[in-house]
């Protein structure tokens, strides 16, 4: 079985088990959802802000309208 090594803590898991990202044609492993957020943290804030302000934007609206579209959805079942 194929195990890969999680990039911020070394700890060692298998296929399936922990996060595998791929950005901008890098593959980036995480043992956990933990280390993941503290990569990735990391990246936000050492991109230039001006790079990541359109997809910031565009993240906050998707998770915006998936809330509302859940809220709306919950009322009906009411
Ligand atoms: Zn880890």
């Amino acid at each position: 079985m194929q195990y890969y090594t999680c990039m911020v803590c070394g700890r060692k898991f298998y296929e399936g088990q922990g996060i595998i990202l791929t950005i901008s044609d890098k593959k980036l492993y995480f043992h956990s959802k933990g280390c993941a957020y503290k990569f990735l943290r990391v990246v936000i804030e050492n991109s230039n802000t001006d790079c990541i302000s359109d997809s910031l934007e565009i993240t906050i609206k998707n998770f915006r309208e998936k809330l509302e579209s859940k809220s709306k959805a919950s009322e009906k079942k009411i």
